[in-house]
C-alpha cells in the first residue's frame, strides 16, 4: 500500500511491521518465533510476535518436547543431507545458543528389514558429501567397543556416525522461548492459547481461541504439528503418527557402565497412525500390549539385561508424517495470510536452528527455489502411497485403534 504525501511516496509495508500469530510451541513454532523476533520492534519487520499454544513451553504435548532428540545427517536425500549439515553447523558452534544442549556421543543407525535402503543411500550421500568416518561396522565390533551392546542384533546392517549425538530438546525450547520472549515474543496458554478455530474468509485474518478471545494477525502461522488437520483441511497430505517412547530408569550403581554408550536405533519397528489422542485428554491411555511386546524384543535384542526392567515411564508421542516424509513450509494456495509449517514426520527436530529461517523466506518470498517445490502445498500425496525413493520408516503403518491395549478411539482419518 503506497499513498503520496506533499509529492513524496512512502511505502507502508517499510513503516508498519506486519503482525504474526503462530499457533504451536513445538519444534516449527518456537524455531519460527525465534527466528522472526530478531526482526521484532518498531519500524520493524515484525510489529508483535505471538505464540498460542495448549502448554507453556517446552510444551508437554509437543512432539518436540522430550529429554532428548537424535542430531544426525543420514538422509538418503540428498537436500536433507545438506540441511542436516547446516544444522549440524549451528549444534556443534560454540557460540550459538545451541551448542550447550548438544552431545556428541555417536549413533549407531540399524535396520533389518525395509529400511535397510534407506541406511545405505545414507551411507552412500555421506560418502558424496565428504562427511568422514561414517561407516558400515559389523555386530562384534559394535559389542568390542560399546560392552554394553551384548546382544545379539542378529542380521541387523549398522552404520556408525561418530559425529552424531543427541540434544536435550525440552532444555534448548526453553532457552529459545526465553530468548524470544526477551525479545518482546508474547507466549500465551491455558484455554487462551488452546486455538479453536482459524478466521477463515479467502484470507485468515486471525484465530478464536477456545476461552473465545479474538487474535488478529497479518500473518498466521500454522505450527500445530499432528493437531494441524483439526484446523485446516490438509486434504490427505499427512496423518497422524504415533512414535511411542518407553524409558527404563537406570540404578544409580548401573550409570557409569552405561554413561559411555552411543546411540542406537532401528528404525525397522512400525509406527501406529490414528487421530492424535494426547495424556493430557485421555489420562487413561496406555501403550498398546502388542508395541510394549515389540519394544521388550528390541531392548533384549541390544541389551538382554534390561528386557524385563519395568517401564518407569510411557508415551505416544504424535508427529504428523507425510508421504515421502517430507516437510510442508509453504504458504496456504488459497487463504492468504496464511502459512502452513507442519509434516514433521519424525526427523524436524534436528533443524530447530534453521526451521523459522524457511518460515521467514516463506514470509518473504525468498525460499531457495529446490525448497520451495519439495515442501509446497500438495507436493505430499496421500501418506498410504509411501513413496517413491527409500523413506526412513519403510515398514507398513498401522491403525492403532486395532492394537488391544489402546483406548477404544473409533475415528480413523
Ligand atoms: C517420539 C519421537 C521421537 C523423535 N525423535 C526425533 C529425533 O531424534 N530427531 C529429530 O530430528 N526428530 C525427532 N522427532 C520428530 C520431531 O520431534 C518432530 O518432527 C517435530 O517436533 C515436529 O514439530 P511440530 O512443530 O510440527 O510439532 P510439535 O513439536 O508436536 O508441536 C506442535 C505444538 O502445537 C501445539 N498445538 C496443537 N494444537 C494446538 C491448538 N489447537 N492450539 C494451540 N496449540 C496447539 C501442541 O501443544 C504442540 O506444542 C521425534 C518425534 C517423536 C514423536
Amino acid at each position: 500500500m503506497c499513498w503520496d504525501y506533499w509529492g513524496v511516496s512512502i511505502t507502508a509495508a517499510v513503516v508498519m511491521g506486519k503482525s504474526i500469530v503462530i499457533i504451536g510451541g513445538g519444534a516449527f513454532g518456537i524455531s519460527t518465533a525465534w527466528h522472526l523476533s530478531q526482526s521484532l520492534g518498531e519500524g520493524r519487520k515484525y510489529s508483535s510476535i505471538c505464540v498460542l499454544d495448549r502448554f507453556p513451553p517446552p510444551s508437554q504435548a509437543a512432539a518436540a518436547s522430550d529429554i532428548n532428540k537424535m542430531i544426525r545427517t543420514q538422509y538418503s536425500d540428498p537436500v536433507y543431507v545438506d540441511l542436516a549439515m547446516s544444522a549440524m553447523k549451528a549444534w556443534t558452534d560454540p557460540t550459538s545458543i545451541f551448542n550447550k544442549h548438544f552431545h556428541q556421543s555417536g549413533w549407531l543407525l540399524c535396520a533389518s528389514g525395509s529400511s535397510v535402503p534407506f541406511i545405505e543411500e545414507s551411507a552412500h550421500n555421506a560418502l558424496r558429501k565428504g562427511v568422514r568416518d561414517v561407516r558400515f561396522i559389523k555386530t562384534a565390533e559394535v559389542r568390542s567397543i560399546w560392552p554394553v551392546f551384548t546382544g545379539s542384533m542378529k542380521d541387523w546392517k549398522i552404520l556408525s556416525d561418530p559425529a552424531a549425538g543427541w540434544a536435550a530438546s525440552n532444555n534448548i525450547l526453553l532457552e529459545m522461548a526465553e530468548e524470544s520472549a526477551a525479545r518482546g515474543v508474547s507466549f500465551i496458554s491455558g484455554n487462551a492459547g488452546h486455538v479453536q478455530s482459524l478466521l477463515l474468509n479467502e484470507s485468515c485474518t486471525g484465530v478464536r481461541t477456545v476461552d473465545g478471545t479474538i487474535y488478529h494477525a497479518d500473518h498466521v502461522v500454522l505450527a500445530a504439528g499432528a493437531n494441524t488437520a483439526s484446523l485446516i483441511d490438509m486434504e490427505g497430505q499427512h496423518c497422524a503418527l504415533g512414535h511411542t517412547v518407553c524409558f527404563i530408569k537406570l540404578r544409580p550403581e548401573e550409570v557409569e557402565r552405561y554413561q559411555q554408550m552411543t546411540l542406537i536405533a532401528n528404525i525397522e519397528e512400525v509406527p501406529g497412525v490414528s487421530l492424535p489422542r494426547y495424556r493430557e485428554d485421555n489420562p487413561r491411555d496406555d501403550v498398546p500390549d502388542e508395541i510394549q511386546r515389540r519394544l521388550r524384543g528390541w531392548v533384549r535384542e541390544v541389551m538382554p539385561e534390561l528386557a524385563e526392567r519395568p517401564w518407569s515411564e510411557t508415551r505416544i508421542c504424535w508427529d504428523t508424517e507425510t508421504a515421502n516424509e517430507d516437510f510442508v513450509i509453504c504458504r496456504h494456495p488459497r487463504q492468504k495470510g496464511l502459512i502452513i509449517t507442519t509434516g514433521g514426520s519424525g526427523h524436524a527436530f534436528k533443524f530447530l536452528p534453521t526451521l523459522g529461517t524457511f518460515v521467514s523466506q516463506v514470509l518473504e518470498g525468498t525460499l531457495p527455489r529446490v525448497l520451495e517445490e519439495k515442501w509446497q502445498w500438495g507436493s505430499s500425496t496421500s501418506v498410504t502411497n509411501k513413496h517413491k525413493a527409500k523413506p526412513m520408516f519403510a515398514a507398513p503403518i498401522q491403525e492403532l485403534s486395532d492394537l488391544p491395549g489402546w483406548q477404544s478411539c473409533s475415528a480413523k482419518l
